[in-house]
């Protein structure tokens, strides 16, 4: 025993004051096999032992993204890194870049672009809905010279899934490069790299692999490591030639890696093969979230996304005339239950309920019976 429980005590009272059950939109609820794994001493990334895990982690998770084609990258980041990386090095200083804005995530695409020099054409829809197949194909005649289309998968500041095959195929058809924010996608909805074409499809630890933050994954394409050799000036923290040289040579990244976080990144994928593989994952997730849609609709509230394209992670919902959506967030707050307030420009009047990382059938339940009464107390007010 070390002579410094107490230190550690103090800690965790800071940030554990009382125990809140997590329906937040990442960091999200992690496995307990997850953390206490991630518990394990650390060691250098140059070992060999560090290059095993470093190989096993990788060739599991392009297994799970369905890519022989593509070279999976695990970076010290979050997920915005990648959003980052993918315009530094693989649109022309200057170039074009068909932006799609569903809500927030989208908006903060738009601002890497630009914030980092390029040019960006914009094809904005209304919170909750999603994009067209038809409307991309329109924004891509109209923009011809675009390099690069940005797609978030699952935008979860509107609980809207967007059709991202189908995207992706139109993109493809105009031949352009296409980018995809999956942080609150991969893991819980479909990705098939090679068969959809994606050339840069990222995601983040904290979300749905319920692992704490700090890692970044992508799959990314030969035709995007090709492009970046014609770009000047790629940095040197998110310059991903490096990122594949590093890979390539010994298994490992160019900067330190956050060892924990791909521990636990690579237990949960090893659960997921335990339950059944990708498959049987994917629907622990969908019936999780059609659950909590049906317990949403059963207090009388209604969905923020439109029918048919909702989220498998996260849920909107739209609170009832005269109330806030911070108020039901806080009331659920008061009786231990951390669900995730609204965001970005329909923040007001939803609150959202994620549904990803480690939650039980009984979490739901409880969950529910809470804001059934949450609900009716701000009713009476
Ligand atoms: C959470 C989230 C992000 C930001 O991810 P970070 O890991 O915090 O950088 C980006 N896009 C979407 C869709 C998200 O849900």
């Amino acid at each position: 025993m070390s002579s410094y429980e107490d230190v550690v005590k103090e800690v965790l009272s800071i940030i554990w004051p009382k125990p809140l059950k997590l329906f937040t939109a990442g960091p999200v609820a992690c496995f307990p096999e997850v953390l206490e794994a991630m518990k394990a001493q650390m060691f250098s990334h140059r070992s060999s032992e560090y290059r095993e895990l470093h190989r096993d982690t990788t060739v599991r998770l392009a297994d799970f993204l369905e890519t022989k084609k593509s070279t999976v990258l695990l970076i010290p980041a979050s997920g915005t890194g990648f959003m980052e990386a993918s315009i530094r090095n693989a649109v022309t200083p200057g170039g074009k870049v068909l932006v799609t804005i569903i809500g927030a995530f989208g908006k903060r695409y738009h601002e890497v672009v630009e914030s980092n020099g390029r040019k960006a054409v914009v094809l904005e829809k209304a919170p909750g809905e999603p994009v067209l197949p038809e409307e991309l194909d329109d924004a891509l005649k109209k923009n011809p010279d675009v390099e690069a289309v940005t797609i978030t998968y699952n935008e979860t500041s509107t609980g809207v899934l967007n059709p991202l095959p189908e995207l992706a195929k139109v993109a493809k058809e105009h031949d352009k490069l296409v980018f995809v924010d999956a942080v609150s996608a991969m893991g819980a909805a479909d990705i098939k790299v090679d068969e959809w074409g994606l050339d840069l499809v990222f995601a983040s630890s904290q979300k749905a692999f319920g692992v704490p933050p700090g890692l970044a994954m992508a799959a990314i394409s030969d035709a995007v490591f090709e492009k970046a050799k014609t770009i000047p000036n790629r940095g040197w923290y998110f310059d991903l030639l490096k990122y594949k040289k590093y890979l390539e040579t010994q298994w490992s990244t160019p900067s330190t890696p956050p060892i924990p976080q791909i521990i636990g990144l690579n237990v949960v994928l090893r659960i997921i093969e335990k339950i059944g593989g990708k498959e049987a994952w994917l629907k622990m997730y969908s019936e999780r979230a059609e659950k909590i849609r049906k317990g949403v609709l059963d207090l009388g509230l209604e969905l923020f996304a439109k029918p048919g394209y909702y989220s498998p992670t996260i849920t909107v919902v739209k609170t009832p005339p005269g109330i806030r959506g911070i108020e039901v967030y806080e009331a659920m707050r008061k009786r231990g239950f951390e669900i995730a307030k609204g965001y970005g420009p329909v923040k007001e009047y939803t609150f959202r309920i994620g549904h990803m990382g480690y939650i039980t059938d009984e979490d739901i339940r409880e969950l529910f019976d809470n804001l059934r009464e949450v609900i009716e107390e701000l009713k009476k007010k």
